[in-house]
């Protein structure tokens, strides 16, 4: 089907983005493109104004200082897989894009647009997750920074507001080791089950734990009480076994047309106690 008509501009600033935004109701941002045209293609989106991020230089940074690592919004899944300051400092983040659908996806698709597009099954709303990013938002009043714990409202739904722009997403350098676990039904297809499991680990004694699930609920879904019970333990795969059982036994997943949610629980457990074991065993990425 072909595209339905609307207007299109390509700013060049974060400011100039706002402003446009701002100026109609049903003005879209366009980062990638690689949801959005598909979406305007199948007419289940009818913008009166694309708003192209692309020409803003401002969005595309990897910086790291302060004890953050600060992406732009704009950094291509294929930069973010490329990235030597992600393999040091962000290593689940290295490790999980790697899964984000192919090669040409990725040289367009941006981490911006995965994440307020928000969908359950993708690898980065997990991984701001797990390392608990917030997410810097610009608007005509200036911004606001929101958590990534607050971000996600559910199955393509976000805090993103009509006329605001996710510009950065602000990651806490993390002390753990990471690992992350996905089953999808080729590579390069949006996950099945994901999980991810970061241990601080010291003299063989969990300091503190971290576990996310992801696909088996309307957003990525951290695992407190799992993450309690391996703190102050030493791993082993009796103790890993048991965090996942508690992981995922008060789970509600859901059946779709890929896997039932009964699968879902089951392959989400197996895949917490594979990533619990890497991150105790390996070095991150
Ligand atoms: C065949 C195929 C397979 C895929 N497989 C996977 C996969 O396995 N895992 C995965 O995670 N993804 C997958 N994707 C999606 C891909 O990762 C996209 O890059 C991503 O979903 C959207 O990013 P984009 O930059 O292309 O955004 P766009 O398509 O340009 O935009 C997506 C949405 O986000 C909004 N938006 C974009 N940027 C911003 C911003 N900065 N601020 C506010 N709103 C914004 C847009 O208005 C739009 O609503 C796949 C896509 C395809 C076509």
């Amino acid at each position: 089907m072909k595209f339905p008509a609307f207007a299109y501009a390509r700013p060049n600033t974060i400011d100039e983005a706002i402003a446009l935004l701002a100026s109609e109701d049903e003005a879209r941002p366009l980062a990638g493109g690689q949801t959005l045209l598909p979406i305007l293609a199948l007419r289940m989106s009818m913008p009166s104004l694309l708003v192209d991020l692309n020409d803003i230089e401002d969005m595309k940074h990897i910086i790291v200082g302060d004890g953050v690592v600060r992406v732009g919004a704009m950094v291509t899944h294929a930069q973010n897989l490329a990235s030597t300051e992600h393999r040091k400092y962000l290593p689940l983040l290295s490790e999980a894009v790697r899964h984000v659908a192919h090669e040409a996806i990725r040289n367009r698709g941006t981490i911006g647009g995965s994440l307020a597009h928000a969908d359950a099954a993708a690898e980065m709303p997990l991984v701001v997750t797990a390392l608990d990013a917030t997410m810097i938002i610009a608007n005509e009043d200036g911004g606001r920074r929101v958590e990534a714990k607050n971000f996600f409202g559910g199955h393509f739904t976000t805090a993103i507001e009509s006329g605001e722009l996710l510009t950065t997403i602000e990651f806490p350098i993390s002390d753990h080791h990471w690992a992350f676990e996905e089953v999808a039904r080729r590579p390069g297809d949006y996950a099945l089950v994901m999980a991810a499991a970061g241990l601080k680990v010291n003299n063989g004694i969990v300091e503190s734990a971290r576990i996310t699930l992801g696909s088996v609920a309307d957003r990525p879904l951290r695992a407190p009480e799992a993450e309690s019970y391996l703190t102050g333990k030493a791993i082993s795969g009796e103790i890993a076994v048991e965090a996942a059982q508690i992981a995922t036994q008060d789970l509600k997943s859901h059946d779709d047309i890929h896997a039932s949610a009964n699968y879902r629980r089951t392959v989400v457990g197996t895949l917490v106690k594979r990533a619990l074991m890497r991150a105790a065993t390996e070095k991150s990425a």
